[in-house]
């Protein structure tokens, strides 16, 4: 019996928790808590009637960590699935150390009080995991998460070393709404108004947020503007493959998203400290989540597609000099909503979080020698991730570029 516990019922959680149910021989038993059980129960129907596989649920305050060591003890899980917020995986890692469960998750822990997406409040874990002799895997989602496993794919099978990496990250899809985010819309708008920060020579390089723009012909797409923005996965990239002279993070965005959202950070709507509003204290980020619409609701009209991927410059394997590589999946918002109820941005983040929980359960993915500790997705073997991912609805594909980026 392979038990697991999802914590959170986003949009996230709800992909994840379908394709686990549709792989009964990996998940045979799944347990499903966030903080408003209703939202839990909604997916459990759903996982039902597409199924015909039960989960249990439960109401859970993920930031208790008593009452979660109680819960994770109580459905005897072996693992913990985090696709709650990022605000809270501190205190699931505390509860998976005091029950003895491995973790996993798909975005680095972040203050509540300040945008800082960095690893070392997670890696400061790994003496309590290895001493436990549990695993804690961090970052398994698509970026991060499956670029990371792009890059060191190619490292693996094409490339002996990267020299240049640009991850590239284009959602194509129209929800038909004048504003909306595609996941969590505090988190999306704390990451886009964060300033940017790429890797170059051995140092972080910090500018304006949305200062570098880029017009990119995206296979299945057309040409869509990118920017450069800050992205976790930089931090563990420029770590685990320490020869990277520069690597870069670009995602899309439309000229009506970028109005709208200058338009909110102009007149302080985006800001992420208190302001007294009627007597009390309030967060005007926080407000504005409460009036925008829920990302899981954005399934059913968003048509067109994602396309993410990395291109990576380096030495080739084979001997032959400079070699320019780009590999990528593209995925149909309208395909995923068929499929699992929920539009691609939630899918292509759900369906590696299945299957990092399915590298873990299975045993195809532990510790140096087996012991435990924390790990991010790059320290891992990337074949039987990349295997998954062709059969579980993430194709993916790589070309000979004829050169590094112009841009
Ligand atoms: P949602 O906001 O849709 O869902 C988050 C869920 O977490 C909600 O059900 C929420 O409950 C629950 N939650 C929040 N706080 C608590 C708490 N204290 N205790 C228990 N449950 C809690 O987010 P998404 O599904 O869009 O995203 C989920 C995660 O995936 C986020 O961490 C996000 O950053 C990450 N992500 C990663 C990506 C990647 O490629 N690596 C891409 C996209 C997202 P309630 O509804 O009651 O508020």
């Amino acid at each position: 019996m392979s038990k697991v516990l999802v914590i959170g019922a986003g949009g996230v959680s709800s992909v994840c928790v379908h394709k686990m149910a549709m792989n009964p021989g990996i998940f045979s038993d799944i347990h499903l808590a966030s903080r408003t059980v209703s939202k839990c129960e909604a997916i459990a129907e759903s996982v039902k009637s597409r199924t015909g596989v039960e989960i249990s649920t439960y109401a859970i305050d993920a930031e208790d960590v008593p009452a979660l060591t109680a819960l994770i003890k109580a459905t005897g899980a072996g693992l913990v699935v985090n696709l709650a917020l990022p605000y809270q995986d501190l205190t699931i890692m505390d509860a998976c150390l005091a029950a003895g469960a491995n973790y996993m998750d798909t975005a680095n822990y972040e203050p509540k009080d300040v945008a800082r997406f960095e690893y070392h409040w997670q890696w400061a874990y790994q003496d309590r995991f290895k001493a436990a002799g549990l695993m804690a895997l961090l970052g398994s989602g698509f970026d991060p998460g499956v670029t990371s496993v792009f890059a060191m794919w190619l490292k693996k099978h094409k490339l002996r070393t990267i020299r240049q990496l640009d991850i590239l990250d284009c959602n194509g899809g129209d929800h038909g709404q004048a504003f909306a985010t595609n996941f969590n819309p505090e988190i999306n708008i704390r990451e886009v108004t964060a300033p940017a920060r790429h890797w170059e020579k051995g140092a972080f390089v910090e500018t304006p947020a949305m200062a570098h723009k880029v017009q990119f012909d995206f296979e299945g797409v057309g040409p869509k503007n990118m920017y450069m923005m800050y992205h976790e996965e930089l931090e563990s990239l420029a770590k685990f493959i320490p020869e990277l002279e520069r690597a870069r993070f670009w995602m899309t965005f439309g000229d009506a998203y970028i109005t709208h959202l200058n338009v909110l950070q102009a007149v302080g709507m985006t800001r992420i400290d208190p302001v007294m509003y009627e007597g009390r204290e309030i967060i005007p980020l926080q407000f504005l989540k409460a009036v925008l619409p829920e990302p899981s609701t954005l399934g059913a009209t968003t048509k067109g597609k994602t396309n993410i991927g990395d291109i990576a410059t380096g030495e080739a394997l084979d001997g032959s000099g400079e070699k320019t590589f780009y590999i990528r999946n593209i995925c149909d918002h309208e395909a995923c909503y068929e499929e699992t109820g929920n539009q691609a941005v939630s899918y292509t983040t759900g369906v590696p979080a299945m299957i990092g929980a399915a590298m873990m359960l299975t045993g195809a993915w532990k510790g140096a020698n087996g012991e435990g500790g924390v790990f991010n997705i790059e320290q891992l073997d990337p074949d039987p991730f990349m295997a998954m991912l062709n059969t579980q609805g993430l194709p993916w594909t790589v070309e000979e570029l004829a050169g590094p980026v112009a841009f």
